[in-house]
């Protein structure tokens, strides 16, 4: 007897699912808990702002119609954002959308794509189920100044005529790590033209170290370049699922014809145009996210934790012991953070930095979880 699993091609049956943070009203349903703090997947504590709400509801009445499946109105903003031609953004449901159409366009079996240990996971996944070959760098040692972050030089060593893709998550999730301007600049003019790279700056708005770079200006340098940006984590709009990507005009138009016509809802495109003005928001998010950042520390410093440096809105801890049973401890007080065995780093937890008060019921639980 043929089982269904055994029909899927041999790529996708070995993947392992992405595994997402635990939603609020599962913990509450689970737990018969209320008043529960989610500090799992990088959102937003302030939400969306004002502006992108009111779109929202505008949009609304006008549900009933189809998206412009061009996004005409977000690109053109989009591009006078990145002072580029309206021809180099693509949309994405989500910026993970624009992270899976990549394999889909450059990627079959034989082709190659590097990426390094400890990278965010989709892009691993995305590569897998193409059948191309994914190839892990080893990320710098524990003990390094960037300690589990990208090393540069050695998924450089990885690169041959086969490699299509490389994956650059700046920072990267769930280590916090990030790569400078010099470097980023150096390893891209060093890579063939036959090779793409994916620079993922999902986190880009929080940053404010001034040797992070913005990649996206670099595309008249590096047509092979891609840099993808999301609405989900500063700009607040998580649960809309829009990002988009900036690239080269040919790139953009290969990633046009493998996406859904209408992969972008109409009113994630108003929202999104919306957030893009609202400069206020923006920087009372990134506010909020430096000062949380700095508390977060302040909390986290007397218990026997190693909080690494993160130039994100999370930082990954370790417990020194495996994180599994500190995580349930903290889950059982009503506070979500993310356990990353998954990205074999079984001691450690990611924590999102969320409001004054919820790092603080963060910290305490982090606390009574160790101690118990
Ligand atoms: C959160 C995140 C994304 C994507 O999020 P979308 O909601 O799909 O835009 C992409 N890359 C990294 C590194 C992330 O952490």
């Amino acid at each position: 007897m043929t089982a269904q699993k055994d029909l899927a091609t041999p790529a996708v049956r070995t993947i392992s699912p992405y595994v997402p943070g635990k939603p609020l009203s599962e913990l509450e349903r689970e737990y018969g808990i209320k008043d529960s703090v989610k500090l799992a997947s990088n959102e937003n504590p302030l939400g969306p702002g004002a502006l992108a709400l009111r779109a929202m509801q505008q949009a609304m009445t006008e549900i009933g119609l189809y998206p412009d499946g061009n996004g005409f109105e977000l690109k053109q903003a989009l591009a006078h954002h990145h002072r580029c031609g309206v021809e180099r953004i693509t949309l994405g449901n989500g910026s993970n959308d624009l992270l899976v159409l990549l394999p889909e366009a450059f990627l079959t079996l034989g082709s190659e794509a590097v990426y390094s240990q400890y990278c965010f996971a989709i892009f691993p996944i995305a590569v897998q189920a193409t059948g191309a070959t994914g190839k892990m760098a080893q990320a710098f040692a524990d003990d390094h100044p960037m300690a589990l972050g990208h090393d540069l030089d050695a998924m450089a060593r990885l690169v041959n005529e086969r490699t299509r893709l490389i994956y650059v998550p700046n920072p990267n999730n769930p280590t916090g790590t990030w790569v400078q301007t010099k470097p980023l600049k150096r390893f891209i003019a060093s890579l063939p033209e036959t090779t793409l790279v994916v620079v993922d700056e999902a986190y880009s708005e929080y940053v404010s170290d001034p040797s992070y770079p913005n990649a996206s200006a670099w595309i008249d340098e590096f047509p092979n370049l891609v840099v993808t940006r999301t609405f989900s984590k500063a700009h607040g709009l998580a649960g809309l699922r829009v990002g988009y990507s900036v690239s080269s005009a040919a790139v953009a138009d290969l990633l046009n014809r493998v996406r859904q016509p209408f992969n972008v809802n109409s009113i994630a495109l108003a929202a999104a145009r919306a957030a893009l003005d609202d400069r206020e928001h923006l920087k009372r998010s990134a506010e909020l996210n430096a000062a949380g950042m700095k508390q977060v520390r302040e909390l986290l410093q007397p218990l026997p934790v190693r909080v690494y440096p993160s130039i994100g809105n999370f930082v990954l801890v370790d417990c020194r012991r495996p994180a599994g049973a500190v995580y349930e401890a903290m889950l059982r007080q009503g506070v979500i953070v993310r356990p990353v065995a998954g990205y074999g780093l079984p001691n450690h937890l990611r924590i999102t930095i969320g409001s004054r008060e919820q790092n603080v019921r963060m910290a305490e639980a982090l606390g009574r979880a160790l101690s118990g």
